[in-house]
């Protein structure tokens, strides 16, 4: 083992390289501040290597799949429609590689120092960061991700201030590990070597109903089995119901209340005992995906040499992601929930424009604390899903006295010309005040829709100012008008 010291010095350091962390050093930049940047495996996280981007890629070749095997409604026609699953899983990596590429270009045009190696806090101001020497490296076993900085080159960094950006990782069920083989978690989801025959999917999270969409689309049979009565347990119970029936009508078949208790791995299958509406059931599949939720990676990392505590296995953070430690931040998954690439990068512009009033370079009063209940959650699974704000349930728990106004896509023209007709648009407002509550939208290109309602909520619109707001015909985005409408026993077109 070789061993070599030298000390770095930056008014802030960023622990994790993902859309929190670099984003983080990027606006620290801007503000005139000198900024290093510690990350052990790869530039852009979790989300550009595993997460966000991969599996839109992946997702975008199951749509291609889709279309070539649909194409009659459109007046085409195709024969010994073939794919090369090698290639998809290729273009998807390329797509993320790419990207990840692109992440280190702007750290050097933004002059941050890149320090490759796994972080550890020997006290408030200064961490070491050691990196793997020749004779091998703390990878976690399976997932090819440095966990720790046991062994190889250290260098010492000190900083004025610290955030901490270094992500989650899959949740572990003890007695049902991930096996690389057989038992999958979403990286080996993502890198296949064939497509599998048969598929469970444990888990009807985003992530969960992506692989399920995925997979389903590329031909593989596909089980679902969600532990909360309905599938996409956190969306509005009317767009999870909407999701299962359409879901189940593409030949994806779901248990609902369905608790997993044992997975007994065979030659060529997996065995899973699942309990459902009380009776033990025996599903067997080629592969499993894992999909049970995220731990934040706080192990290993120094903690307990700082004052940084810890809630429910997250950093706790105030809205301003400041730690109980004052030299400190934390921001992203590590923070908790929810666990979003924008909301990452959202705090990690907060955390850094603290930063830079903390050290005279920015003005206090124009940060803003983080508001969470404006931050959008998608789901890019066909149909796909988009929410901001609260539940229809949530509403009426809150003893809200609520307008609820609908549009369905079987209504719009440029829904119809498009042949997706299968969607809802759902509002729901606070009858006294005409706060736009929540938005709850589920079919074609949602995704890209529910932003008009996040700026409408982060802007404080009322139900007036959506109604006066002239929508571009002919769109998608006019049932977003209409269910406005609608609420208010206006609707047009339905
Ligand atoms: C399959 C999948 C699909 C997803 N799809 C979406 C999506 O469509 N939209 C969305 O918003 N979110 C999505 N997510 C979630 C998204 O990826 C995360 O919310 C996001 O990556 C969190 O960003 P982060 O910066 O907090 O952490 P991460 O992206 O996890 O980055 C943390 C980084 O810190 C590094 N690190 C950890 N410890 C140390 C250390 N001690 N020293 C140095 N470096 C360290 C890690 O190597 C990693 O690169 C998806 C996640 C998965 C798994």
């Amino acid at each position: 083992m070789t061993s070599s010291s030298s000390a770095k010095k930056f008014d802030l350091c960023i622990i994790g390289a993902g859309p929190g962390g670099y984003v983080a050093a990027i606006r620290a930049s801007q503000l005139g501040l000198k900024v290093g940047i510690v990350e052990a495996n790869h530039l852009g996280g979790i989300c550009l290597n595993w997460g966000c981007i991969p599996t839109k890629a992946l997702l975008k070749s199951s749509e291609v799949n889709h279309l070539l095997h649909n194409l009659d409604q459109f007046g085409f026609s195709a024969e010994k429609i073939k794919f090369d699953f090698e290639k998809i899983i290729e273009r998807s990596r390329a797509v993320s590689k790419r990207l990840s590429g692109g992440i280190a270009g702007l750290m050097k045009k933004n002059k941050i120092e890149v320090i490759d190696g796994f972080a550890k806090f020997l006290d408030s101001k200064k961490i070491s960061v050691s990196k793997p020497d020749s004779s091998g490296s703390p990878y976690l076993g399976g997932s090819s991700e440095r966990v720790s900085g046991a062994m190889g080159v250290h260098t010492t960094v000190e900083a004025s201030y610290f955030v901490i950006a270094t992500g989650a990782r899959a949740r572990i069920i003890p007695g049902m590990e991930p096996d690389v083989e057989n038992i999958w978690t979403y990286r080996e989801a993502l890198t296949p070597k064939a497509l599998p025959k048969s598929l469970l999917v444990v888990g009807s999270g985003a992530i969960g109903s992506e692989f399920a969409s995925f997979y389903k689309n590329m031909g593989a049979e596909v089980t679902l089995i969600e532990m909360a009565e309905n599938i996409l347990p956190v969306e509005d119970e009317e767009i999870s119901k909407l999701a299962r029936k359409s879901f189940e009508k593409q030949g994806i078949k779901i248990h609902t209340s369905a608790a997993l208790k044992s997975l007994k791995k065979g030659k060529n299958e997996v065995t899973a005992i699942v309990e459902i509406g009380g009776k033990l059931e025996e599903l067997k599949a080629e592969k499993v995906i894992m999909a049970v939720g995220i731990v934040a990676n706080v192990e290993n990392i120094g903690l307990e040499k700082t004052k940084v505590k810890l809630n429910k296995g997250h950093v706790d953070v105030n809205g301003f992601l400041e730690t109980s430690d004052a030299n400190i931040f934390a921001i992203g998954d590590v923070a908790g929930a929810p666990w979003l690439a924008h909301k990452a990068s959202h705090e990690g512009t907060i955390a850094a424009e603290k930063i830079a009033s903390k050290l005279g370079k920015y003005d206090a009063k124009k940060i803003h604390a983080i508001k969470k209940e404006n931050i959008p959650g998608c789901t890019y699974s066909m149909p796909q899903i988009a929410s901001v704000g609260i539940t229809e349930k949530k509403a009426k728990e809150l003893g809200k006295k609520i307008k609820i106004g609908r549009f369905p896509y079987m209504a719009n023209g440029k829904a119809i010309a498009m042949g997706e007709t299968d969607g809802l648009i759902k509002v729901i407002f606070d009858e006294k005040t005409g706060e736009l509550l929540g938005a709850h939208l589920i079919g074609a290109e949602v995704t890209e829709m529910i932003q008009g309602y996040v700026i409408a909520k982060q802007a404080e619109l009322t139900e007036e100012d959506l109604m006066h707001t002239i929508f571009a015909h002919p769109t998608m985005s006019e049932m977003m008008h209409e269910a406005v409408l609608d609420a208010y026993g206006k609707v047009i077109h339905f």
